[in-house]
This record gives C-alpha cells, sequence and structure tokens, in this order.
C-alpha cells in the first residue's frame, strides 16, 4: 500500500480533531491530534472513546506501513497491551493488514480499520471487559507463524518462508521453486501458484522482501506448532464457514 499527500487531507477532513504537525522529513507526514470514535462491532457492545494519537505516514512507500502511537498514555507499553517498547502500536501483521486493506488502501481506511478496532480493544480492556474482543495472536515470532501460516494456507514455518521468498521472486524465476505446499512439484506445477498469484495482486515484491526479511530477523522456531487458540480456531473452522456472517473485525498481532 502506498500513501500519498491526498490520502493525509482526506484523513483530516474526516477527523478535524487530527492536525499536520512539523516533520523533520519531507517523504513523512506527521499528524496528530484526537481520534474520538464511536464503535459497535458485529456482536460486541457499543464503545464511545477518545485518544490523543500521532501518526507518522511515510508517503510513497510501498513497504513501510505508517507507525501509530497513542499520546494520552492511557494503553501501556507493554506486549500484552499490544504496544512495542518503541511506543508504536501493534495494529496486526504486516500481511494482515494488506489484505485486510487490500493493493490500494487509503489513509482513512487505514484509520478506520486498523487503529480504531485497536483502540476500541484498548477501552475494552480498560472498561473490564473480559479477555479480548477480537483475535489474538501470540506475541512475536510465534504469533506471526502462526497468522502467516493461516494466510498463506501452510502449516510449517519453512513453508511459510519458502512462500514469502517465491513472493520476492519474479513469477517466471519463482515457478522453478520447489512448491511451498509440500506437494514436491515445481511451483510452476502446483495450482498452490494461484494462491501466491492473489498475493502478488496485493503488494509489491519488494514488500514481501521486507515482510521476510521481518521474519527471519526474529528468533523463529523452525516449524511452530498451531497454538492452542489456533488449535481451536482449526477444530472451529467448518463451523465457521456454515456460518459467514460472523465477522472478525480486526487481528491483533505483536511485531516486535
Ligand atoms: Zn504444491
Amino acid at each position: 500500500m502506498q500513501f500519498l499527500q491526498s490520502h493525509v487531507d482526506e484523513l483530516l477532513t474526516a477527523w478535524p480533531r487530527l492536525r499536520r504537525r512539523p516533520s523533520r522529513r519531507a517523504d513523512v507526514v506527521i499528524v496528530g491530534g484526537v481520534l474520538d470514535f464511536s464503535w459497535v462491532p458485529p456482536g460486541r457492545p457499543a464503545i464511545t472513546d477518545t485518544y490523543q494519537v500521532r501518526l507518522e505516514v511515510p508517503l510513497f512507500s510501498t513497504e513501510t506501513l505508517p507507525n501509530v502511537y497513542e499520546e494520552g498514555q492511557r494503553v501501556p507499553r507493554t506486549p500484552d497491551n499490544h504496544v512495542n517498547s518503541a511506543g508504536n502500536l501493534c495494529l496486526g501483521s504486516p500481511l494482515q493488514l494488506q489484505l485486510k486493506l487490500g493493493p490500494s488502501p487509503t489513509l482513512l481506511a487505514y484509520v478506520d480499520q486498523c487503529v480504531i478496532p485497536f483502540l476500541y480493544a484498548a477501552s475494552w480492556r480498560q472498561r473490564g471487559y473480559a479477555g479480548y474482543p477480537f483475535e489474538e495472536l501470540e506475541h512475536g515470532a510465534r504469533g506471526l507463524y502462526d497468522d502467516y501460516q493461516h494466510l498463506l494456507g501452510l502449516h510449517t514455518g519453512p513453508a511459510v518462508r519458502a512462500a514469502l521468498l517465491a513472493l520476492t521472486k519474479r513469477k517466471r524465476v519463482a515457478n522453478k521453486l520447489p512448491c511451498p505446499c509440500g506437494c514436491a512439484r515445481r511451483l510452476g506445477r502446483c495450482n498452490y501458484r494461484a494462491s501466491l498469484n492473489t498475493w502478488r495482486r496485493l503488494a509489491p515484491r519488494a514488500f514481501f522482501r521486507k515482510v521476510l526479511a521481518q521474519l527471519l530477523a526474529l528468533d523463529a522456531p523452525a516449524a511452530p506448532a498451531p497454538s492452542a487458540q489456533r488449535r481451536l480456531k482449526l477444530a472451529n473452522s467448518k463451523r465457521c464457514m456454515r456460518n459467514p456472517v460472523v465477522t472478525r473485525p480486526a487481528l491483533v498481532a505483536c511485531v516486535p
């Protein structure tokens, strides 16, 4: 996804209590101020709340997502609250955000569909509701591998890395690689390539290079087993498919 000046203007119009702030870098727009929202996710209670936030939005970049900070000290900077030590919020894994927002989202959609659900979840906790309102992934490498296995339809860590590697290469080159699905054929001879082509339409190769590099940089287990939560989800998947109106507005994953 790539954000432009016009996206910033649209955001400031839609959220009039946000203002542009001075930025040292011409290619990064800083926006800060108040997000006051009222939201009723499907099957959840309405929450109205107000947060002080700052967004650092890289312009023209297809690889880097905006960083969002909560400036009112209402959300403690701990992994349990999905806040990195640098203070930026963990809004979801890069692949999850890309899938959620599509190939050319607006900055307004990023705020409405990724930031507001995060703040809703923070308010949910502060109001003493049990657990977390949305699906919650484990932190760090485990959470990312879990998420990526699910999103890419694969079952092991090495398969995830192989799929991401294929996405960093041109189709012609990737098709000669062993297929990540485990079919023992080349990717070009397996229908799994159609799944990868769907991802290719969502983001450029540079994005997947960054995603793969981030994964490799983590102290990652070779092939993590699905977490208890994922196992439960897999066990429930038939029920979910029969009941597609159940929507999950946000998936929160921590990327340290
Ligand atoms: Zn295959």
